[in-house]
């Protein structure tokens, strides 16, 4: 039975599961309100911090860091911020030299970290919050994303992405004035971060199905509340109405914290997120500037949602020719090969990913066609419950918002290595590792 959760429901809750887990968060306010930023001394008072460290990039300073300023200083409370300069094209990357600046600017005596703004500027926060041990608040500029809440931050090491564990926030707050005056690419890429979720659960019940991955039933229906909201806020977003903006603001923020019930970001980041992790990888070694991440996963999930459509009209392979055909795929050398042509430095990387996780070992992938085999139909039946391709499609139009890689000025030989290669980013099982396992993939590259 589907059952709708509200976020008060769940802020810091902690509670057994059916799944047999233990569920829990440690975020547990959430001051989303117009002048919400003038509760932030009560906030601090309450916590008992009176030195806070603030980080906040040229464009979120303007935003809402000045404002924060000004009230912190009115209230008696002494503050070290540091200011990151926004590129003049594209978004902060938060990579080595951004984390240098935020911690060589540290002081010794902060008690509380205070990120000011959404994508980079929060990963940045949280994890300076994780290593020093300190906790952390949010104060939210954009809804662009749901990693706001979550206790893994991205960040780029070498030219490549890699998950840090990081603190979730004790508090976010988000003053609704603000938060509507936002980009509207900001808002649309909120919007395209929460319909991934719709090939991500796909991915992740595939994964149970074909490798008896764990699976929890409830965060499902956490993720499938934080879609309804979004949803219902995608239409009339465009008019930029405070209850819209809370609407899809509490969407992302119930997405994140499933993650945090998770413990991994397993129900929010399937082939979706590996595609825009992919051109992600590709813009950095091009040295071309950031597209927003929200913006790249609405671009992944339309097309993984087509492989889905794809699967879902497909014949049931021929699995004892698949079986004869294991021990040549794939070519030991010719992938390596092919990891060092596409993922340049981060080759080594990728490569011993595999050696970890073994999946073209003959004995996986021969397992791996076992349950497909015997699970086909339901299988099958998973892709055709997905959405159409076309129907995300028309919601992110809608918004303005890019459908198609090539729109953010994707190569086409980036969305055909994306499409093959895009899987061996992580160890996690999604349609683009069963269209290989079933050998159906490469005729998908050029879709
Ligand atoms: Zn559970
Ligand atoms: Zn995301």
């Amino acid at each position: 039975m589907k059952q709708s959760y509200t976020i008060d429901q769940l802020l810091g809750a902690s509670f057994s599961c059916n799944c047999g887990r233990e569920h829990s968060t440690c975020f547990s306010r959430m001051i989303l309100e117009e002048d919400a930023l003038t509760k932030l001394p009560a906030l601090l008072a309450e916590l008992e911090r009176r030195h806070p460290y603030l980080i906040c990039d040229t464009h979120t300073y303007d935003a809402c860091g000045r404002q924060v300023c000004e009230i912190l200083y009115a209230a008696g409370i002494t503050y070290t911020i540091t200011i990151l300069e926004s590129p003049a094209v594209g978004d902060l990357p938060a990579d080595e030299e951004a984390f240098g600046r935020v911690c060589m600017a540290f002081p010794k005596d902060s008690d509380l970290v205070i990120s000011i703004g959404s994508g980079t500027i929060n990963d940045l926060g949280r994890y300076l919050s994780y290593i020093t041990g300190l906790e952390f608040i949010l104060v939210l500029t954009a809804p662009s994303m749901d990693g706001c809440v979550s206790g893994v931050a991205p960040l780029i090491q070498n030219h490549i992405k890699i998950t840090f564990p990081a603190h979730a926030p004790l508090a976010m707050v988000g003053d609704l004035k603000i938060l509507s005056q936002a980009p509207m690419k900001m808002l649309s890429a909120g919007v395209g971060d929460i319909l991934g979720k719709y090939n991500c659960l796909t991915d992740w019940k595939l994964s149970a199905i074909v490798n008896g991955e764990y699976y929890c039933e409830t965060i499902e229906q956490i993720m499938r509340s934080a879609i309804d909201k979004t949803m219902a806020a995608a239409q009339t977003l465009r008019q930029r109405r405070p209850e819209d903006i809370r609407t899809l603001t509490e969407g992302l923020v119930l997405s994140g914290m499933a993650m945090d019930f998770a413990g991994s970001s397993r129900p929010a980041s399937g082939a979706e997120h590996h595609l825009s992790h992919f051109f992600e990888m590709m813009f950095l070694f091009d040295g071309i500037p950031a597209v927003l991440h929200g913006t790249k996963v609405g671009i992944g999930t339309v097309m993984a949602l087509r492989l889905y459509n794809e699967l879902a009209k497909m014949e049931k392979p021929d699995f004892e020719k698949l079986r004869n055909s294991v021990s040549a795929r794939p070519d030991q050398a010719a992938w390596e090969t092919e990891m060092k042509r596409v993922y340049r430095e981060g080759a080594p990387m990728i490569i011993d990913l595999e050696r970890k996780a073994k999946r073209n070992s003959p004995e996986n992938l021969l397992r791996r066609l076992s349950a497909i085999e015997a699970h086909w139909e339901e299988i099958r039946a998973l892709a055709q419950a997905a959405p159409r391709a076309e129907e995300i499609a028309q919601v992110l139009e809608s918004l303005g918002a890019p459908t198609r890689p090539e729109q953010v000025g994707v190569d086409p030989t980036y969305i055909a290595d994306g499409i093959l290669y895009a899987k061996e980013l992580r160890d996690r099982y999604t349609i683009l590792q069963l269209l290989w396992d079933i050998d159906r993939l490469e005729e998908m590259k050029d879709m």
